[in-house]
């Protein structure tokens, strides 16, 4: 537990029930010492989940699995840098997905 108005280490007082900090003499009530102890924000993982935009483009693509003549697409940046994007086609039916070949 650290002094909120200072930053310093403060020593728990029990008989009075109180966070005592020796450094400004400020107390803090023991039972908060949980809530204002630690910071839970920090080390949560940022998960990036490959989600859909509400609104893909859509494009006349035959699906090659069900025959629905249209399709979402979206354009993949491949690794290389030389090598040129390529759009990855998603059946708006059956979600059969495939990608374009050049
Ligand atoms: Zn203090
Ligand atoms: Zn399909």
């Amino acid at each position: 537990m650290f002094c909120p108005r200072c930053k310093r280490l403060m020593r728990p007082d029990r008989s009075a029930g109180v966070w005592k900090c020796a450094a400004c003499g400020n107390t803090v009530p023991l039972g908060k010492a949980v809530e204002t102890g630690r910071s839970e924000a920090k080390g949560r993982e940022m998960v990036v989940l490959e989600e859909r935009p509400a609104t893909l483009p859509t494009a006349e693509e035959e699906c090659p699995k069900c025959g629905n003549p249209r399709a979402y697409w979206v354009l993949r940046q491949t690794r290389g840098a030389d090598e040129p994007e390529t759009r990855i086609f998603e059946c708006t039916k059956c979600g059969h997905k495939w990608r374009e070949y050049q």
